[in-house]
């Protein structure tokens, strides 16, 4: 895909599409903060975005997300204002599934998602490679993540995105809403909530003048 997408006329420089392999911390400390845009497109109720999108949002990038995982606390903590919600809620998801989802519906109701499809059937993306996007092909038979569902929304709202990135003031503002509102995320935060909540625990008071400190406050948390 790269190889098409980067010798493209129409696109020139504007965009170069790049597949770092083996992806790991030392990739990860490159790539999060030098990010302007966030994707977890994950479908509701998965539970699939989990940390990667903190570390990018407090390092300043913009997300676009599904109501999954930890998008929503994120998008709770930041502002809906500063964030790019798109797709279906759990509830909505549950109720596609009920009543029968069938991809074909919603992909014949999309001439975007229609044309993308096309281009990937007939081999645009993969000329030296035929077919090697079949399994992509197939997997949209029972489409598990329902993505032809949310792909209308994610389109419309990529669309939003680019409006605002032409607006750099703006789009600054955001990320520094972002970045300062993700201090929640704070692992003392959490564990302070964890051990109050969840784990029903106290601190462990430790006497630092007498070498024997741990040991006195053990005994007397034991006695009490
Ligand atoms: C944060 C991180 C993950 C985990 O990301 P999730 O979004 O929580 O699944 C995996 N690999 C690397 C290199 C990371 O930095």
């Amino acid at each position: 895909m790269a190889e098409v997408i980067n010798n493209d006329k129409a696109i020139g420089n504007r965009l170069k599409v790049v597949f770092l392999a083996n992806y790991r911390v030392s990739l990860a400390e490159k790539i999060i903060p030098a990010a302007d845009l966030s994707e977890q497109i994950s479908l509701a109720g998965t539970e699939a975005s989990g940390t990667s999108n903190m570390k990018f949002a407090l390092n300043g990038a913009l997300t676009i997300g599904t109501l999954d995982g930890a998008n929503i606390e994120i998008r709770n903590q930041v502002g809906a204002d500063n964030f790019f919600i798109f797709g279906m809620n759990v509830d909505e998801v549950r109720q596609l599934r009920e009543r029968g989802y069938r991809p074909g519906e919603f992909v014949e109701k999309s001439p975007l998602l229609k044309r993308a499809i096309e281009l990937i059937r007939t081999n645009f993306f993969s000329p030296g490679e035929f077919d090697i996007f079949r399994p992509i092909l197939d997997s949209l038979d029972s489409d598990n993540y329902m993505c032809a569902a949310d792909f209308d929304s994610y389109a419309a709202v990529q669309e939003q995105v680019a409006e605002l990135y032409r607006k750099p003031i703006e789009w600054q503002k955001k990320c520094l809403q972002n970045i300062a509102k993700m201090g929640y995320f704070s692992s003392d935060r959490s564990i302070q909530e964890y051990a109050e909540k969840i784990w029903d625990i106290r601190p462990c008071p430790i006497n630092i003048s007498n070498n024997h400190g741990y040991d006195l406050a053990a005994s007397q948390l034991a006695q009490e």
